[in-house]
């Protein structure tokens, strides 16, 4: 597929031949990526995750109790796409609610990964990142919560960008944890990473967690010549499958020869981060999902009152999961366990930011896993605990609100795409698309 930066270059006409080419491409693919296939505007066709409003699509959040809802205004970053060039076409599919690392949760079916039908292409994000991989997408918005842009494109071979918490405007957005949620670009490589990042990033007085600062743009300045200090950290790689340390030993060292500087560092349990982020993610889930219940969006249970109107809309609207995290969230936020677990979990969430922070006061860039293994088999995760551990390497770095990015590296054995991540100092996303972006030309993944 033709990279965004090409794309952004055709004429109008041409434009509007990828359009169709995508378009023929999508419905005749087997994938399960697109949930529908609505247009917005001209341009560079942009597929959007299905929890993003676009102005007259459908919007569902891969829920079932979204089924029949229609956006009735823009998010923001789907302004920034018109004015720089570009349009939306079709909606990506996801775990419901942005809740799970498989796209297996969606209510709209299970998305398969591009480079083997029987594994799942990672989540939330999965349509995304399937689509991307899998030739038919130019670029793809997904939303990272917890590692929803980043670990799909692991699993599927792309690149994925997690800007800084602030960075992108969230309005418009379905809030999944609210403190935790960004919007950012899936992209075939890097430079297109850049290219979308820049489009759809900047302050925004819709949303009151948006950065008040200007963000230079990124692309007209990608150095990849860049030396910098890149930090490992060492008992963090363990818990990876060999084939996985194997991979980020060979980066360490492309990364040396390319000239930059590597220093050694630990870092404290990754299990503490696991339980601080499904602490405060569930807690703010339960708060955001409370608004779904029949009367204002979507689908609405036959009911002779209002109290079993909440109560069977809720019931039949909600997947097991969502409903799992509603009820964690809102024991973890009720009066006696509220000190114990919320309270705490704010309490390490600044220890995490702190511990990155000190790293930063030395190196760069962190370069860490992704995910402990590659892509799983569809069906293979059934324990949510599973799930959750397997997280272990993204969701810290949404406690911290860094930005991060993910990119292939190589494959494993059975010839599954391995991918890992740079992590940077908050707002220097122009540091982390240099390293990466020298990384990638070193590594010339196919
Ligand atoms: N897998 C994580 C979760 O289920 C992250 C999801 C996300 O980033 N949206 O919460």
């Amino acid at each position: 597929m033709i990279t965004l930066e090409v794309a952004l270059k055709l004429s109008k006409a041409e434009q509007e031949e990828l359009k169709e080419e995508i378009l023929t491409k999508a419905k005749a693919s087997d994938l399960n990526a697109y949930v529908g296939f609505e247009e917005h505007g001209s341009g560079v066709p942009i597929f959007i995750k299905d929890n993003i409003q676009v102005d007259g699509w459908s919007v569902t959040s891969g829920s079932k109790i979204l089924q029949g809802y229609i956006a009735p205004y823009n998010a923001t970053v789907i302004e920034k796409l018109g004015q720089n060039g570009m349009m939306c076409l079709g909606r990506s599919n996801m775990d419901e609610f942005a809740m799970g690392s498989t796209t297996e949760s969606s209510y709209y079916g299970i998305t398969k990964n591009p480079h083997d039908s029987s594994r799942v292409p990672g989540g939330s994000s999965g349509g995304a990142a399937a689509a991307v991989a899998g030739g038919i997408a130019v670029a793809a918005l997904g939303s990272d919560t917890g590692g929803s842009i980043r670990q799909p494109a692991a699993y599927c071979g792309c690149v994925g960008l997690k800007p800084t918490y602030g960075r992108v405007s969230r309005y418009g957005l379905a809030a999944y944890a609210s403190s935790l949620d960004q919007i950012g670009p899936i992209t075939q490589n890097v430079t297109d990473a850049s290219i979308l990042y820049d489009a759809i990033s900047g302050h925004d007085e819709k949303d009151s967690t948006s950065a008040d600062m200007v963000s230079e743009p990124t692309f007209p300045n990608l150095n990849p010549q860049r030396k910098l200090t890149i930090a490992v950290i060492d008992n963090y790689i363990s818990e990876a499958s060999s084939e996985i340390q194997k991979a980020y030993a060979n980066t360490v060292k492309a990364l040396e020869s390319l000239g930059h500087t590597i220093v050694h560092k630990n870092m404290q349990n990754t299990k503490y981060d696991i339980a601080t982020y499904y602490i405060i993610a569930t807690a703010e889930a339960a708060t955001n999902l409370a608004r779904f219940d029949g009367v204002r969006y979507g689908r609405r249970a036959d009911a002779t009152n209002v109290g079993d109107l909440f109560i069977k809309s809720r019931s039949e609207g909600f997947g097991e999961e969502v409903k799992r995290r509603i009820l964690l969230g809102n024991f973890v936020l009720s009066s006696g366990y509220y000190d114990a677990y919320y309270l705490k979990a704010q309490k390490v969430r600044h220890l995490i930011r702190d511990e990155f922070n000190k790293i930063f006061e030395v190196a760069d860039l962190i370069l860490s896993p992704v995910a402990p293994s590659v892509a799983p088999k569809i069906g293979a995760v059934e324990d949510p605990l599973e799930m959750y551990k397997s997280d272990m390497y993204t969701i810290a770095i949404n406690l911290a609100g860094l930005p991060a990015l993910s990119l292939p590296v190589g494959r494993d054995e059975s010839g599954m795409p391995i991918g890992l991540q740079f992590i940077a100092k908050a707002f220097d996303e122009q540091t982390l698309l240099d390293g990466s972006l020298s990384l990638e030309r070193a590594i010339n993944y196919k």
